[in-house]
């Protein structure tokens, strides 16, 4: 595992203490996203679909450090929009690093080189570099020849600068999970601490078995991608969750484990859909009709999703507070190549079909929306 064990020690009695507390929900990672602009148009990204009066705003911040103070969270992820384009988002890392918040600042790391030195190398800040694949995969999903390699020239400087850096990458059903392996190598080879990974959000309008096939779909492609790894490969995520996206466990959703902040508000239920805005962290959990969300529920908007934002709260929690979920931590650790005769022949078989590279959204961005590099 890459997370290292300061940051592993920060989360575990942090859980611990809300366990002690009787705190039945609370926040793990504040996504805070102090603007929606950017200097790249990926296909189907909901965030820069805002009319331009939204996409010039942005928080202060004094904003950000409220929303952080608040709720609390140990972990800020600072997606956007792209976060290097905000004019003070170098006050807003110093002032969450003061605060020793463990931050993963997200960017498509276009402007990484120009920006670096103004950052100071810290053990809470983390660039997490938006790529999704190798160079020809990533420029397509990302509607611009030559990202991947400005992108790697940005993890290069920032690495050689003794930065922490991972790599984010969204992956959908339709991947080639041969590419998506290769790609693996090349990134470890960059000399990043670990990769990040999430399932793509993909919601159709009319529920079939088709959702329930898309989730088996999903575990398929994971389980072909993840098992027999490379001891090279570092994951900067909890093992439990990659464990989920193989199909080897189940969670139920546990939405405020990563709530949104934006210029509207605390977004309901998650980073993911907009069912409205709280004024703050509190409210949001006490206002929200949670029963309404998760896989569980019914809420076909929730019955494909496996994401990060929504379920790795939930391995985390499980994790730290019992001895299975302790157990099951350890045993990844110690052992973490996933050994799958089946999964080897996974990779022998023809690709059934290609989805799109991005999110599929809803008509109406105000309705339900993304970014990728979440
Ligand atoms: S998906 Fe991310 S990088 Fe692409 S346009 Fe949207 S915010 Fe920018
Ligand atoms: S299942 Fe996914 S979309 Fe639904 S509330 Fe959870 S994270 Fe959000």
């Amino acid at each position: 595992m890459a997370v290292p064990i300061s940051q592993m020690w920060t989360v575990a009695t942090y859980v611990l203490k809300q366990r002690v507390r009787g705190r039945e929900r609370y926040p793990l990672v504040l996504m805070l996203e102090p603007l929606f602009r950017c200097n790249l148009a990926c296909a189907g990204c909901g965030k820069i679909q805002y009319p331009a009066h939204i996409l010039k705003h942005e928080l202060t911040p004094e904003e950000c450090f409220r929303a952080v103070d608040e709720c609390g969270a140990p972990m800020v992820s600072i997606p956007g929009g792209e976060p290097l384009m905000h004019p003070q988002i170098v006050q807003i890392v110093e002032g969450l690093i003061a605060r020793k918040k463990y931050i993963y600042l997200c960017t498509n790391a276009l402007l990484l080189k120009e920006k670096i030195g103004l950052f100071k190398p810290s053990k809470y800040l983390t660039f997490s570099v938006h790529l999704d694949g190798q160079r020809e995969h990533h420029d397509l999903s990302v509607c611009r020849e030559g990202g991947y390699d400005q992108a790697v020239a940005g993890i290069r400087e920032a690495v050689a600068r003794g930065f922490r850096v991972t790599t984010n990458t969204t992956l959908f059903d339709g991947a080639d999970p041969n590419s998506v392996r290769a790609f693996f190598d090349e990134v470890m080879s960059f000399g990043v601490e670990g990769m990040v990974l999430s399932p793509g959000y993909t919601y159709d309008k009319a529920p079939d078995q088709k959702h329930f096939l898309g989730r088996a779909r999903s575990r398929r492609l994971f389980r072909a991608i993840l098992s027999n790894r490379r001891k090279e490969w570092k994951f900067n995520m909890s093992p439990l969750f990659l464990e989920f996206l193989m199909g080897k466990r189940d969670y139920q959703c546990t939405p405020w484990g990563s709530p949104a902040f934006n210029i509207f508000g605390w977004q309901k239920p998650c980073y993911l859909l907009q069912d409205g805005y709280a004024d703050t962290y509190r409210e949001l959990v006490e206002t929200t009709d949670w029963s309404h969300y998760g896989t569980e529920s019914g809420n076909p908007k929730c019955a494909n999703c496996m994401v990060s934002c929504g379920y790795e709260p939930s391995t985390v929690q499980h994790g730290f507070t019992s001895l299975s979920g302790f157990w099951g931590m350890v045993k990844a650790s110690l052992s973490s190549a996933y050994k799958d005769r089946g999964a080897l022949d996974l990779l022998n078989q023809p690709l059934e079909h290609s989805r799109p590279p991005l999110v599929q959204i809803a008509s109406s961005p105000s309705n339900e929306l993304e970014g990728s590099h979440v």
